[in-house]
C-alpha cells in the first residue's frame, strides 16, 4: 500500500491534536459527497482487505477512475445537510501509516479550475485565517507544492473541480 502518512508531516501548521478538536474534515453532508477523497483501485483492493466492512464506490473524474466510500445509503433520511462521520473516522482516522494522499495534504488540495491544474486551501479550515500566508507559500515552494501537483497529474481522479470556498495558491510549484 502507499504510504502518504510522512508527507502529513509536511503540513505543520495543524497538529493531530488540533484536527481532533476540530474535527470539520472527517465527516460528510449528503450534498458534499463530492468532497470525499479519491483512490486508485490498488489502494481499494488493499483497504478492502484489511476492512472488508467498508464499501466503496467507482467514479470517473477527468476521465480517470477512482473509488470513494459508498456512504450514500447510510444516512438516516433524504436531508442532504445530516452529517455523518467517514467510515475511517472512529474518533479520528484509523488509517494511522496508510493515510490516503489527499487527507494527507488536507487542507490543501489540487483543483481544476479554467483548464489549470492548481493549488488551492480550505478556507473552511480555521487555521486558513489563524496562519501566516508566507508559512503557507514557504510550505508549498519547499516540495509540498511539487508533491500535490506531480500527484494530481499521475492521478487525475483525485482532482475537484474548483468551488468558491478554497483560496487558490498557484500552479506552478
Ligand atoms: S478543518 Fe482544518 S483543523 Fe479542522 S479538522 Fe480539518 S484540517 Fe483539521
Ligand atoms: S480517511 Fe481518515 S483522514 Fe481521510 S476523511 Fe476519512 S477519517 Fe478523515
Amino acid at each position: 500500500m502507499t504510504k502518504h502518512n510522512e508527507i502529513r508531516s509536511e503540513v505543520t501548521f495543524i497538529t493531530a491534536e488540533d484536527c481532533a478538536k476540530c474535527k470539520y474534515c472527517c465527516s460528510f453532508k449528503k450534498s458534499s459527497l463530492s468532497e470525499l477523497p479519491v483512490i486508485n483501485r490498488e489502494e481499494m483492493e488493499n483497504l478492502k482487505a484489511i476492512y472488508p466492512e467498508i464499501k466503496f464506490k467507482k467514479v470517473k473524474r477527468n476521465d480517470c477512475d477512482g473509488y470513494i466510500f459508498d456512504m450514500e445509503n447510510d444516512y438516516s433520511g433524504n436531508d442532504p445537510l445530516e452529517e455523518i462521520p467517514c467510515p475511517f473516522n472512529k474518533n479520528g482516522c484509523i488509517l494511522g501509516e496508510n493515510k490516503l494522499f489527499e487527507c494527507a495534504v488536507w487542507p490543501f488540495r489540487a483543483m481544476k479550475k479554467n483548464n489549470d491544474i492548481v493549488i488551492a486551501f480550505c478556507v473552511d479550515c480555521p487555521f486558513f485565517l489563524k496562519t501566516d500566508f508566507q508559512k503557507f507559500e514557504s510550505l508549498l515552494k519547499n516540495g509540498l507544492g511539487k508533491k500535490i501537483l506531480d500527484y494530481a497529474k499521475k492521478f487525475p481522479a483525485s482532482v475537484n473541480n474548483y468551488k468558491e470556498n478554497y483560496h487558490v495558491f498557484g500552479k506552478n510549484y
